[in-house]
């Protein structure tokens, strides 16, 4: 088993979901979990809609749902080839649920409104690159993520229950007959109470390390618009090189202080675990990237 991820910026419009397609479709002999983002900015644009839920601005509050959701519709119209596609359906009925929020009692508590909603894009996302993958002849299983990582009740940076959460992700994989392909959601969660949780802006990278540290995968790759890793950040430095290799302690090192690759909490669950990380391009898909992994491998 293997776990790809894929954030916001590679499933921006619907060229890059079929350069995620392109990009599964060179792994055939491989049983990816894919973890995906929700698309471009639409996090963003959820938080504004939470904003208007909360200060009673209607009018925003309908005008930012119809903008997320022509989005999400000028996609899968250039994706699917089917007019009656069930995949229409479904956003109408997420849109629907979505407008009636505004009238919902609100809860005192932020943190919970604001992860009700803002887990809708991860939502939306998974789901059309699942049905994309079907029409294209990969078969997928679509996982819940709100189902299978189990954390606490701390809304807007939840933490997880990784005891639970390896059981629940373990019991539904061998509940589901296999397939080439998994898609399922980054960022977000549940508690035991079964309400939604999320990780923490730009969670999704430390989803694809939860599912991979819990199905002991064979590796992770985390697929960036940059090349991989560099020794510096090239906003502030010139003639940044490419790390080719490099251990989970310097990764840890380089997300906190260095270029912000990946997610902070990323590398930790994968190094209890010896499993490896790739971050590599969804650009130049053949390149090598970076690999990040056990020290010894490699020093001398
Ligand atoms: N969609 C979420 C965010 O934009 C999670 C992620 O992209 O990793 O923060
Ligand atoms: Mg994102």
């Amino acid at each position: 088993m293997r776990v790809f991820k894929f954030g916001g910026a590679s499933v921006k419009n619907a060229d890059a979901v079929r350069n995620v397609l392109h990009i599964l479709r060179m792994y055939p002999d491989d049983q990816i979990i894919v973890v995906v983002s929700a698309m471009d900015k639409t996090t963003n644009r959820l938080e504004e809609v939470v904003q208007s839920i909360l200060a009673r601005r209607e009018e925003a509050f309908t005008q930012q749902c119809k903008e997320i959701l022509a989005f999400h519709e000028r996609i899968v119209t250039a994706l699917f080839s089917d007019a009656q596609a069930p995949i229409y359906k479904f956003l109408e009925e997420e849109f629907q649920a979505l407008r009636k929020k505004f009238d919902d009692p609100i809860s005192a508590h932020f943190g919970f409104e604001y992860d009700q909603v803002v887990s809708l894009g991860e939502i939306l996302s998974s789901k059309i690159l699942a049905a994309f993958l079907e029409q294209e002849g990969l078969t997928s299983a679509w996982l819940d993520a709100r189902k299978l990582v189990r954390t606490d009740a701390h809304f807007k940076e939840a933490n997880i229950d990784w005891g639970t959460t390896e059981n629940l992700i373990r019991r539904s994989l061998s509940e589901i007959p296999t397939v080439p392909c998994f898609v399922t959601q980054g960022f977000i969660g549940h508690t035991q109470e079964g309400d939604t949780t999320t990780l923490g802006r730009e969670g999704s990278d430390y989803s694809a390390a939860i599912f991979a540290y819990a199905l002991k995968a064979k590796d992770v790759t985390i697929w960036k618009d940059v090349p991989g890793m560099l020794n510096a950040d090239p906003k502030y430095f010139q003639n940044t090189q490419l790390l080719s290799s490099i251990s989970y302690r310097e990764a840890i090192e380089l997300s906190y202080f260095g270029a912000s690759v990946i997610h902070p909490k990323t590398v930790k669950p994968l190094q209890n675990k010896g499993i490896p990380l790739h971050i590599k391009s969804f650009i130049s898909p053949h390149e090598d990237g970076t690999i990040i992994q056990q020290a010894h491998q490699f020093d001398h």
